[in-house]
């Protein structure tokens, strides 16, 4: 059963699990079991107070990053890390301990949160933070709603000259070329992303392009601030779009739409959430849809873990559309935050049964080995042993998580699924 009310907090007694617009990919924000109460933030959507001084907001859990830009962008101020839709909320950026194209330098998004307002699971409302419960605060960060309800959240927005984007498009040849482009426009960029071409085999594994960008100064920017633009919709599908022949004449068209190096001022949607311009974008993959894997391999120059990677991924088959790479920066400090110095690989993987789950194992068996780990927003197909082996900090976060839930009332499909919660 689903709860939503403008009073959050009462709609949070006795819910096993928050949620907030479900764009978590996987089963983060599925109960546990059908008789489990699921609390939806996405009616307590209010600003609670804004300091321009010092930049510091507070809001209720629901409010979504799309709200906060439509009252904020045109004013001057940006929430400091975006993920790549809008349409998520505080609560499910706090939980996911989101990143953005910004991670080399801005870090996760709870590294801008002062303070939280969270019902745990013996009912209590409390004020957490660094200051008052440093160990549940820093659970909380990618803590996948399992250490309590968010009900508020305090962060420090960033000051940004324009609310418009500087940026620069440039080809990539393969792989070596992707990740030395990448590591190298760190240096220089405040933002960073590059798509690549998943079908692709050969010498030419791993081509595409890079963008990197930095927000506009004033006197480069258009003087009017961005409209957030109405969007077109996919209708329902009987079958899917995507697949391997689709996929690839769309991956060679994209690739060869990029052919000369581009300097442009681009629209904060365009730059941050593409995807946000077509609404139910997902239906192109049909009734079976899709799943997205997102890992990260914790590599220096050296490029061969990346390339037995798509070696596997094109073997096997994975026609994404939607494939990037992004260079990670420092790991938050959630005990559970996704990100770690390193190449992060971001994928569309379109759902077939059996094949699919053995793809992402066999994915899992390379990030394993490198010493990386998998984004559980982004994930449904890892298994919990992979995900155990992965995560030595696992142990640390279920001695938090048993201090303040010992029953675990708090609860979900995934922590089913990968903590072995029962059902
Ligand atoms: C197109 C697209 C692009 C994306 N790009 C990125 C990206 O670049 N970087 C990135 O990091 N992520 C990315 N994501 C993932 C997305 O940012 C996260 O999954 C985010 O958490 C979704 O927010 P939501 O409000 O929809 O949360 P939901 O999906 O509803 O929930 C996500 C998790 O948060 C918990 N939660 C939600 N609200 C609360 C609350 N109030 N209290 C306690 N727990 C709560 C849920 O229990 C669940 O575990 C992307 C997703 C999409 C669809």
């Amino acid at each position: 059963m689903e709860r939503a009310s403008e009073n959050f907090e009462a709609a949070t007694a006795s819910a096993a699990l928050s949620r907030g617009l479900g764009r978590s990919y996987g089963d983060a924000s599925l109960p546990a079991s059908p008789a489990d109460v699921v609390a939806n933030s996405r009616r307590a959507d209010r600003i609670l107070g804004f300091d321009p001084g010092s930049g510091v907001l507070r809001a209720e859990a629901g409010l979504s990053l799309r709200d906060l830009n439509r009252v904020f962008l045109r004013r001057g101020w940006a929430s400091p890390v975006s993920p790549g839709t809008q349409y998520v909320t505080l609560g499910g950026m706090v939980a996911s301990d989101v990143h953005g194209g910004n991670h080399h330098v801005a870090g996760t998004f709870g590294e801008h949160v002062r303070s939280l307002r969270m019902r745990v699971a013996d009912g209590r409302v409390l004020e957490v933070s660094e200051q008052t419960e440093p160990e549940l605060f820093r659970a909380t960060l990618g803590g996948m709603g399992l250490t309590g309800h968010i009900l508020e959240v305090e962060l420090k927005m960033e000051r940004i000259p324009s609310a418009w984007l500087y940026t620069e498009t440039r080809r990539v040849a393969d792989i070596d070329d992707l990740v030395e482009t990448l590591l190298e426009s760190s240096r220089r960029w405040p933002m960073t992303k590059t798509w690549f071409d998943s079908t692709q085999r050969g010498p030419g594994m791993g081509r595409g392009f890079a963008v990197m960008g930095r927000w506009a100064e004033a006197g480069e920017a258009p003087p009017q601030p961005p409209l957030l633009r109405e969007r077109l919709s996919v209708p329902p599908l009987p079958i899917g779009l995507v697949n391997a022949l689709t996929v690839s004449v769309f991956n060679k068209l994209w690739f060869h739409s990029q052919s000369r190096p581009r300097a442009a001022i681009a629209h904060p949607q365009a730059f941050f959430w593409p995807l946000d311009g077509l609404l139910h974008w997902n239906r192109l993959y049909g009734p079976r849809g899709f799943a997205q894997y997102q890992c990260v391999l914790p590599i220096e120059r050296d490029t061969r873990v990346v390339r037995r990677f798509f070696a596997i991924m094109t073997r096997r088959g994975c026609p994404s559309p939607v494939s990037v790479i992004k260079d990670c920066g420092a790991e938050g400090r959630g005990l559970l935050s996704f990100p770690k110095p390193g190449i992060s690989i971001a994928l569309d993987v379109p759902l077939r049964g059996e094949r699919t789950q053995a793809l992402v194992d066999a994915l899992n068996e390379i990030v394993l080995e490198a010493g990386g780990r998998v984004y559980m927003a982004k994930d449904v197909l890892t298994r919990g042993t992979h995900f155990r082996a992965m995560e030595p900090r696992l142990p640390h976060f279920l001695e938090v998580r048993r201090k303040w839930d010992p029953e675990r009332r708090l609860r979900s499909a995934l922590s089913v699924r990968l903590l072995g919660d029962d059902v």
